[in-house]
């Protein structure tokens, strides 16, 4: 049988519609630098100033937290932070460190609705998320707690989960992980205080144990700053029985290159 192929005019009609919802876009969202505000040519795009003060992490970095090394160590050498302290995650990869225009998107994502942007995002964690993410079972973003959700109409981990897992092609499972407990925000909250708060905060949801049971995971969040919140996820995920998780965020709030 052949296989149905939409008319010329079919597609001419689609692509006029997705150019008219681009416009749309354009009156809702101007161009402008999500980095300055500054009137840009197209969406998504920096200035060239705000992008020159985007920092990538690129190796050599501590192949489990992630950390930028100011020098190179050779292959496979850890931070003495993750030796003193190894995490309960397998790894942490960042696309960015959270200052400068990094740090714009992320406040633009979180508190401006600037979903728009979320696309690109993660197409940067797509290539800081290497090889791990090709390799795995399931992207999972950081859950909010349904009242929290309510108020704010979406979850920014959430979209870039989605993003991710559309560019990678890997199964996308916002549902898996619940928050079950009302937590207050971590801004401003101590090291020691931002644990107590996501202590036993998440559970994963009743019948998605087979989604996580022996699974490598990738779980997502916009900035990870003193990672209370992915860890607390990363032992319920260990504890159900996930066999490896990498934590890939888009932001690293680090002092700097150790
Ligand atoms: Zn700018």
């Amino acid at each position: 049988m052949p296989s149905f192929k939409p008319p010329a005019t079919f597609r001419q009609i689609r692509s006029l519609a997705q150019n008219w919802v681009g416009c749309l876009a354009d009156l809702v969202y101007p161009p402008r630098c999500p980095g300055c505000g500054v009137a840009t040519g197209s969406h998504a795009g920096f200035c060239p100033a705000c992008w020159s003060r985007v920092r990538f992490i690129e190796r050599p970095y501590c192949e489990v937290l992630g950390l930028p090394f100011s020098y190179d160590p050779g292959p496979g050498l850890l931070s003495a932070q993750a030796i003193a302290d190894p995490p309960v995650f397998d790894r942490l990869r960042s696309a960015v460190l959270h200052e400068g225009a990094a740090r714009g998107l992320v406040h633009a994502l979180k508190y401006k609705d600037r979903t728009d942007l979320a696309a690109m995002m993660a197409g940067w964690m797509c290539r800081a998320g290497q090889p791990h993410l090709q390799a795995c079972d399931g992207i999972l973003p950081v859950p909010l707690h349904r009242t929290r959700m309510a108020l704010r109409k979406f979850n920014q981990s959430a979209e870039l989960a989605r993003h991710l897992a559309e560019q990678s092609g890997r199964p996308f499972l916002p549902s898996t992980v619940v928050r079950v407990k009302r937590t207050v925000r971590q801004v401003g909250l101590s090291a020691r205080a931002r644990e107590d708060n996501v202590r036993a905060a998440f559970a994963i949801s009743p019948g998605h144990e087979p989604d996580v049971w022996g699974k490598r995971l990738v779980l997502v969040d916009d900035v990870y700053t003193t990672g209370a919140t992915v860890s607390s996820v990363s032992r319920v995920l260990k504890k159900a029985g996930a066999a490896d998780v990498t934590v890939l965020t888009f932001a690293m709030a680090a002092a700097g290159p150790i």
